[in-house]
């Protein structure tokens, strides 16, 4: 099963379903992305904040070694965490984000979130997170602005280091911004996006504008859960939603199959992750049926606008939940 592709504005064309890399653990992550290879996944989706793209690099590696896939079948996803935002800082970690999974440009590079902090020298902690000394203390950057951060983005491109850019985790506001002092467009706008988040105006915006949107977290507080998150246990876990199973019965799919072909059919890229190959399998096969206007209807009535991945969500005192 192969994924359908969706055309980026740079002209590249990308996956429409790929595979999500955060929270892969170290000693599981390359036979992880090996497996999803051999599933059938060519979109990678990682981070630098993943702490694990050594080890994606490893598994991909490996696949072309063993003849399973060249590099240009595959479309490899990372971004440009906080503590780089300064100009004379995205280069060099992207360089070694590069080296880290063995390959010399990126397909798509992201600004991971649209807030800068203060930069913290890899020699020291890597990858950072969102503490400035490692334990407690959040430091947001006085001097760096998104505009500056996008121009050094775009110098990636020049250089051949990444073919397309693109945002995550912005609002209107900043799409609008990056819109005006943009040389090159964002090719993609990555959110949180599921039927209790489903924020319909900034996908609309988005896509009229020519971004390709891409849902993370399309399970909702499944992947929440993972982190013993408070607001995650607040609601009903979305596959076991009334709605969703009376879905997937009418149209024999599973109910993560159907949460899947919610935002694919809407022109919506997914990089759902599992460390499970049979499951792997029947993620990648979530665009050979079509939900009807009945069922979209009742998808749409359950947002509750609840957002998990919120950055205070991760600053309780001094706790990672
Ligand atoms: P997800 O929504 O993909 O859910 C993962 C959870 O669902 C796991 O517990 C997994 O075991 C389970 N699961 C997966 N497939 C299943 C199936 N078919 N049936 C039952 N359970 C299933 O979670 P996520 O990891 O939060 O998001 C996916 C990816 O999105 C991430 O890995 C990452 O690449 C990306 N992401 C990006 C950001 C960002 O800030 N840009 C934030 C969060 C996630």
């Amino acid at each position: 099963m192969a994924s359908p592709t969706l055309k980026l504005n740079s002209g590249y064309d990308m996956p429409q379903v790929g595979f999500g890399l955060w929270k892969v653990d170290n000693a599981v992550c390359a036979d992880t992305v090996y497996n999803a290879i051999k599933a059938g996944y060519r979109l990678f989706d990682g981070a630098c904040d993943y702490g694990n793209e050594k080890e994606c690099g490893e598994g991909v590696a490996r696949a072309i070694k063993d003849g399973l896939v060249k590099r240009e079948d595959l479309f490899i996803v990372s971004k440009l965490w906080q503590t780089f935002h300064d100009e004379d800082k995205v280069e060099p970690i992207t360089r070694r984000q590069l080296a880290d999974w063995q390959i010399d440009y990126f397909d798509l590079f992201l600004v991971h979130f649209p807030a800068a902090l203060e930069y913290v020298d890899p020699s020291v902690r890597y990858p950072p997170g969102w503490f400035y000394d490692g334990k407690s203390e959040v430091r947001w950057s006085k001097t760096t602005t998104l505009q500056q951060t996008w121009g050094a983005m775009e110098r990636l491109v020049d250089k051949g280091l990444a073919r397309s850019i693109g945002v995550s985790n912005y609002q209107a506001q900043s799409v609008y911004d990056a819109l005006i002092y943009a040389r090159i467009k964002p090719a993609t706008l990555q959110i949180e996006h599921h039927p209790y988040l489903q924020q319909p105006d900034l996908v609309s915006l988005a896509q009229t504008e020519g971004i390709v949107v891409t849902a993370y977290s399309s399970f909702g507080p499944t992947g929440f859960m993972e982190l013993d998150m408070p607001r995650a246990k607040s609601v009903a876990p979305l596959m076991d939603s009334p709605v969703i199973k009376a879905l997937a019965d009418k149209h024999r799919r599973t109910p993560a199959q159907v949460l899947l072909r919610w935002a694919t059919q809407r022109g919506i890229a997914v990089i759902p992750k599992t460390s499970r190959p049979e499951v792997m399998a029947q993620n990648l096969d979530n665009t050979s049926f079509d939900l009807d206007s009945e069922d979209l209807a009742k998808i749409a009535d359950m947002d509750l606008n609840i957002r998990f991945n919120k950055p205070t969500n991760y600053f309780s005192a001094n706790k990672l939940y």
